[in-house]
């Protein structure tokens, strides 16, 4: 392996690389890969949990946008199963990937860009089964958060709408070269049986969910006023609730709402 000391790390591609063997054990006990599965990871980086998955499963593929990294682990004859990408992940059809499909998705994701990659997996929803992403573990909470409290907000309904999000365990710092300032949470994804928006009825959904939390104090009789919702949503949600205390459901039913 590259000593992670001899690596350039790019802050612009969030590189930070796991180093405690007894965590990426944990990470790997989670994520529980299994024989007949095709797992896609996202950023192997130097390989750190490639190398413990590969050998477990029948599929893998890995997409790392890094072309230093891509030389590297393409050289490494321990994983010469797997599939390398070199590859922006955001631009990656699932169902043009070199494995079967549904894949399970795994990462210790680039930080900067958590919601892109999870917009992206609800995109492609019928390609995968399941995800187990390190995040944020600010985000990890936004993405948990029930209505009412402080963490509760857009991005928690945008993705509440479409995906089950369960914390796994939380992660210090000091388990990554170099150290990040925030602390890190392993999430496992899954997709709601019956997600309530449709595909053609998500540019709206997302334009209301933006102007309710647009100013969070203001009351929804202000922030949505140019939407012209009708007086059955308006008998069935009071307007001059503020935009945290809508459930995502409520949300759905806005969106829903026929002039
Ligand atoms: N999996 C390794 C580990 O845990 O040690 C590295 C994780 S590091 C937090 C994130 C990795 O994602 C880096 O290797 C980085 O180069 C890669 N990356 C960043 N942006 C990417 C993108 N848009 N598409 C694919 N890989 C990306």
């Amino acid at each position: 392996m590259i000593k992670s000391t001899q690596h350039t790390f790019r802050k612009k591609w969030g590189q930070n690389f796991l180093a405690d063997t007894n965590l990426l054990r944990k990470i790997v006990r989670t994520i529980n890969p299994q024989n007949g599965d095709s797992i896609l990871e996202i950023g192997p980086g130097e390989g750190a949990l490639t190398e413990r998955i590969l050998p477990l499963v029948d599929h893998m593929a890995a997409i790392e946008i890094d072309p230093k990294l891509i030389k590297y682990l393409q050289t490494r004859d321990d994983l010469k199963d797997c599939h390398f990408i070199h590859k922006d992940v955001l631009w990656q059809e699932l169902e043009e990937l070199p494995i079967p499909t549904p894949v399970r998705v795994i990462g210790n994701i680039p930080y900067n860009i958590t919601s892109p990659i999870l917009f992206w997996l609800i995109e492609q929803k019928e390609h995968w089964s399941e995800a187990f992403f390190m995040i944020q573990k600010e985000v990890a909470e936004r993405l948990t958060s029930v209505e009412g409290t402080k963490s509760y907000g857009r991005l928690t309904v945008m993705i509440g709408a479409f995906l089950d999000v369960e914390i796994c365990f939380t992660i210090p710092p000091d388990v990554f070269i170099p150290k990040p300032k925030v602390k890190s949470a392993i999430v496992r994804l899954i997709k709601k049986k019956n997600s309530l928006v449709e595909e053609n009825e998500f540019d709206h959904f997302e334009k209301i969910v933006r102007a309710a939390f647009s100013r969070r104090r203001k009351m929804l009789r202000n922030t949505l006023e140019c939407f012209g919702f009708t007086d059955t949503i308006k008998e069935k949600i009071d307007f001059s609730r503020r935009p945290e205390t809508l459930t995502i459901e409520e949300f759905i039913s806005l969106s829903k709402d026929k002039k």
